[in-house]
Formats: C-alpha cells, sequence, structure tokens
C-alpha cells in the first residue's frame, strides 16, 4: 500500500507541473509548452511507463476478485467475464505530431487525414499492458471519440474506424472493429462515454478503466452537455468528482497525463 502512495503521489506531482495550455501551434513562438513536454521529455515516457506498470501489477488481483468492479454502479457482475475499457488517443497512440503540426481550428477530419498518412506510435508501456491483458484471459475495448463521419468515395458508414484499428495495430496493439467503439457509430453513442462503457458492463466485469482524460473515467464532466448529462460541468464540479471518487485512483483507474487538449482546456 505504501509503494502505491508514493507511486500515485509521483503521478499526482508530475502531472501537477505540467502546462496549462491548448492544442495547436503559436507561429511565433512554436509548438505549446505543453506539446514540446510530450514531444521531448522523458518525464512523459516515465510516467506513462509507471501507469502501465502499476496497472500490470493490479491486473492478476483484480482478474482474480470477483467482487470488484471499477464501473461505479454496475450490479450482478461477479460472473461476467473481465474487460478494461481503454481510450486511444494519448492512452494506446500518440498523437503528439499532429498536434505538433496542427493549426486551430481544430477539425476532426485533420486527425482523419494525419491518421490515414502517417503510422501510428504506442504510448510508452501501451503494448506491454495488452500484452500481459490479454494474456490473463482479459477482453479489451477501445472506446474513442473519434467520430463516425461519411467520407465521399469512401465506402461505409464509418471509415474512421477502420482507420482507428489500422492505427493500433501499426502501433503494435492488436484489435478489430467489434472491440472499438467510436463516437456516433450507433445513432446514441454520443460524446459522453459512459453510454458505451454502461453497454460493454452489461456483459463483461469491467476491471479497469484507462484514459487521459476525465470522461474516461467520470460521466457529465464537460461543459458542452451531452445525454445523459443534464448540466454544464464547471471546473469545481470536476474537481469534486474527482475527489467522490478518489478510492479508484491508481487503483482500477488510471490516467496518463496530457497537457496538449481535452475537456479540461474548455474551463480555461
Ligand atoms: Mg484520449
Amino acid at each position: 500500500m505504501r509503494n502505491k502512495s508514493i507511486r500515485l503521489l509521483l503521478i499526482t506531482q508530475a502531472t501537477a507541473l505540467l502546462f496549462a495550455c491548448t492544442s495547436g501551434t503559436d507561429t511565433d513562438a512554436g509548438p505549446h509548452p505543453g506539446i514540446v513536454w510530450v514531444r521531448d521529455a522523458a518525464e512523459f515516457d516515465a510516467i506513462a511507463m509507471q501507469v502501465y506498470r502499476a496497472a500490470s501489477d493490479d491486473l492478476p488481483g483484480l482478474v482474480a476478485d470477483k467482487s470488484w468492479t471499477a464501473m461505479p454502479g454496475q450490479k450482478s457482475y461477479g460472473e461476467l467475464p473481465p474487460a478494461i475499457i481503454l481510450d486511444v488517443d494519448e492512452t494506446m497512440v500518440s498523437n503528439v505530431a499532429f498536434q505538433e503540426m496542427l493549426t486551430s481550428p481544430f477539425k476532426n477530419s485533420m486527425l482523419y487525414d494525419w491518421n490515414a498518412n502517417n503510422n501510428a506510435t504506442a504510448i510508452p508501456g501501451a503494448i506491454e499492458f495488452v500484452k500481459l491483458a490479454r494474456e490473463h484471459g482479459v477482453e479489451l475495448f477501445f472506446v474513442t471519440n473519434r467520430p463516425c463521419r461519411r467520407k465521399p468515395h469512401i465506402a461505409g458508414p464509418c471509415p474512421q474506424e477502420a482507420i482507428t484499428v489500422q492505427d493500433l495495430v501499426e502501433a503494435g496493439i492488436p484489435a478489430d472493429s467489434d472491440h472499438v467503439m467510436m463516437a456516433n457509430e450507433m445513432p446514441h453513442w454520443d460524446r459522453e462515454k459512459v453510454i458505451r462503457r454502461d453497454l460493454i458492463a452489461q456483459n463483461y466485469r469491467i476491471i479497469m478503466l484507462i484514459g487521459d482524460d476525465l470522461s474516461d473515467f467520470i460521466p457529465c464532466v464537460r461543459k458542452k452537455v451531452h445525454k445523459p448529462c443534464t448540466e454544464a460541468a464547471t471546473a469545481a464540479s470536476r474537481q469534486n468528482k474527482t475527489e467522490l471518487f478518489h478510492r479508484y485512483w491508481g487503483a482500477g483507474w488510471y490516467v496518463l497525463p496530457n497537457p496538449m487538449h481535452g475537456s479540461w482546456t474548455t474551463f480555461e
């Protein structure tokens, strides 16, 4: 327990030192400091490996403990097979090279084009963690807010899903479309990921959540309201909820640092 406390303290301290910034390139001064930090600082790699080491250490115990779920409110899960829900961008694969060349405003089509034309690279520690989880018989679901949007001259309603699967595979993380859940892939799958988490939780005991954004863990932490949320989050409400669920951080919930973008930036 003491080791875990130290480990979490290190993660918290390092994350607290991150710069407040947004995506994009400042043409006068170069990329924002958060982008430079993710790109250049060995500390980013160290924190990412630390997060995945912590999750790996906890994995066997959480697989074995049928009384455990990382989904608050999940019911009747004891006999369900174990699963982990993972975010994709800045959790499994790095988009720092995209962030570096991005000029605001961000559009999802820009990320699609970049992903389609560049090889994805894994976040440090992610490949090894995914392999270990599968060796323990855990089903992995990649829940991403990359949206489905039809593209001219490309068949199917969600060419973005094929690119996302391709990105994961390129990065060394085997995946398929059955385990990648995109925003808008189904009519009711909006950006509020809890809808997709709840769906997975009908058939699996969710032993871990891993992501880089508060919304990868906690519902209704966005300024913009999506169903089933009814009111806009504030910086204070996000902090209150983070504290409310304190027992999960580093114990079923594992968060990667992202000073480049995320739901937190809308509260500046
Ligand atoms: Mg992400």
